[in-house]
């Protein structure tokens, strides 16, 4: 007789609740939900879930540390607005994210704008907002100055450095060797004296070198790595480091194996090392900047069964969502072995009767997987497909115009 567990096919996931066999947002079953929604496919966000986040991280982190939310990850405005409540700045990466984080409410100075390629028409719409351009090039340098000068008023300017080193372990490296984005650490130094001459207001440094990390070793190397090369750059800068980006990186578990960070450590080696950092640099504020980590695992994506078939022994649930909607649980951003999300049947939570299923979408192509060969409750048609892990990189990192179908409804709660 065979004691086996079975393996686990993705991370633990708890921060739903199950009531009456089905997964709860808030309080409230995830039928209920879909019935206020009125249509599927869907996403669901948890405010709780996101407020708790960064409430756990600010009890863990040395009080030093301010915490920036990275809006890329999930720039639905009214999520947006609720995360500015909580965390000290928004980190935006297009002209269209500035709009939206000026909208919030949130002061010109804990704005920062990140991104390679800004065009013009961003350059202005910073500098005129006031907030601080994370400069990524010796060109758009010169260019906000140019623009700085046209609008008689003075550019708050970071440098956004490409570090001489890299975050490992990293599931997207952001820095380290040749990069599109940030400036060599090397040409730094030359950079720096061209600001102070501009007469551009220099504002610190912006070091940002993965994300999607899950080891808190390659975290801590690359918070002393990044403290390191920050002292030695300061030492050209043309006025004191009044900001210093650290980046963020913190990741979350999706796949078998996977388990939440452990904060202990970083927030250990940051309370360590800061009192020297801060004494270099004394008037620098010391900025974390996460997006996957403080939204990630609050949102749910949801579709419906639609069809269900057997092709050559091999069981499909064909759902009415798919990559068009959510193309990282489909697998295909930025993964190179295709892993399956955490999936659920949400209207069964507690059904004990399962069986292997592939749930796939409804776009003309292979690449429409949602799960591949999972063992999950035995579902119907007008069942509920959950995707875990949804809150980040979802909707808006999505190809919705593929194959013409409808959106999908988002809703905070
Ligand atoms: C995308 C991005 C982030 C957020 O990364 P996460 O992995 O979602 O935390 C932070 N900073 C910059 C500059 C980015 O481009």
């Amino acid at each position: 007789m065979s004691t086996n567990k079975p393996t686990p096919q993705h991370a633990p996931m708890d921060q739903f609740p199950i009531k009456d066999g089905c997964l709860s947002v808030a309080g409230r079953s995830i039928l209920d939900i879909a019935q206020q929604i009125g249509s599927t496919p869907f996403y669901v966000y948890d405010s709780d879930l996101m407020e708790q986040r960064v409430t756990q991280l600010r009890n863990a982190l040395p009080k030093k540390i301010h915490l920036h939310y990275a809006m890329k990850a999930n720039p639905m405005p009214i999520v947006v607005s609720h995360m500015a409540n909580f965390v000290d700045g928004l980190d935006v990466a297009s002209g269209g994210e500035l709009d939206v984080a000026l909208a919030c409410g949130v002061s010109a100075k804990d704005i920062s704008f990140a991104g390679p390629g800004k065009q013009d028409w961003e350059l202005e719409a910073a500098i005129k907002a006031g907030i601080t351009l994370n400069i990524e090039s010796e060109n758009e340098l010169r260019r906000a100055a140019r623009i700085s000068s046209e609008l008689c008023k003075q550019a708050n300017i970071a440098i956004r450095v490409n570090p001489d080193f890299e975050l490992k372990a990293s599931g997207m490296k952001m820095g380290g060797g040749p990069k599109q984005f940030g400036i060599d650490a090397e040409r730094v130094p030359d950079v720096l004296k061209e600001i102070g001459e501009l007469g551009l207001h220099f504002r610190g440094f912006h070091i940002f070198c993965g994300s999607q990390n899950l080891k808190p070793e390659a975290i801590i190397e690359a918070h002393d790595n990044t403290f390191e090369l920050a002292l030695r750059l300061a030492k050209d800068a043309p006025s004191p480091v009044e900001l210093l980006n650290i980046g963020g990186g913190l990741g979350i578990p999706y796949f078998p194996g996977e388990t939440r960070i452990d904060l202990g450590p970083i927030a250990a080696n940051l309370e360590a090392k800061l009192p020297a950092v801060c004494e270099a640099l004394p008037e620098a504020e010391i900025v974390m900047e996460l997006g996957r980590y403080l939204v990630g695992e609050a949102g749910l994506y949801v579709s419906k069964v639609i069809d269900k078939k057997v092709s050559r022994g091999h069981t499909y649930l064909i759902v009415d969502g798919g990559l068009h909607h959510h193309l990282s649980a489909s697998g295909n951003f930025g993964q190179v072995i295709r892993k399956n999300y955490p999936v659920a049947i949400a209207n069964r939570m507690e059904s004990t009767e399962t069986e292997e299923v592939s749930v796939v979408g409804p776009l003309c192509t292979p690449l429409d997987i949602l799960a591949n060969n999972m063992t999950l409750p035995k579902a119907d048609i007008g069942d509920l497909v959950a995707v875990y892990q949804s809150g980040a990189y979802g909707y808006s990192a999505s190809p919705h115009q593929f194959l013409s179908h409808p959106g999908a409804k988002e809703l905070l709660i």
